[in-house]
């Protein structure tokens, strides 16, 4: 089963992805986390994204692209693909479409994570005490967001009318997500 987790920043798409990662014996397949990889092994995609990362904004579609084509031809990852923050963009979501068919394989669950701006901003706020990130600050959270709405938005009317898409409220707690989650997947 492959699935997307699907949400503005801070719905929670991260820590349902790691619950499904061990519930379906799946690949979590963080575009974040990958560039904050390359960040720090300070390679040549490193030096080009630090920028944007740090402001909030999109890195460019080729490059996220790129790094998602390697793991759809894995053939250890075929069928066990947790999606978590890709696609982003519409560009992202056609180049993903256009990948599952060329690897015969097929997206069987879209979670749609809703949260609202002021609870999105106070769940980053908590985070960035916990995690850290560098790109957790109140400034970029808003840009994020804004990013979000503009580009991201999009993607989701191209997925909304999909019978593989489901909405879940962002706003319930960690538990009450994933037994939404469970219902929806019943296994
Ligand atoms: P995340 O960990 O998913 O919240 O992503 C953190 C940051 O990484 C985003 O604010 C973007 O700068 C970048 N990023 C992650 N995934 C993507 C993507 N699919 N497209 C463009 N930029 C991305």
């Amino acid at each position: 089963m492959n699935l997307i987790l699907f949400g503005p920043p801070g719905a929670g798409k991260g820590t349902q992805a790691k619950y499904l990662v061990e519930k379906l014996n799946s690949f979590q397949i963080s575009t974040g986390d990958m560039l904050r990889d390359e960040i720090k092994k300070d390679t040549e995609i490193g030096k080009k994204i630090i920028k944007n990362m740090n402001e909030g904004k999109f890195v460019e579609d080729v490059i996220v692209n790129k790094l998602l084509e390697k793991i759809v031809f894995d053939s250890k990852k075929k069928n066990k693909l947790i999606f978590d923050g890709y696609p982003r963009t519409i560009n992202q979501a056609k180049n993903l479409q256009s990948l599952m068919n060329k690897s015969n394989q097929k997206l069987d669950y879209i979670f749609f994570l809703n949260l609202d701006k002021d609870s999105i901003v106070k769940r980053i706020e908590r985070r960035k005490i916990l995690e850290k990130r560098s790109d957790d600050d109140s400034n970029t959270i808003l840009k994020r967001y804004d990013i979000y709405m503009k580009e991201t938005k999009p993607v989701l009317d191209f997925y909304s009318s999909k019978k593989e898409f489901y909405e879940i409220d962002g706003s319930l707690n960690i538990e009450q997500i994933t037994n939404k989650i469970d219902d929806i997947l019943k296994v």
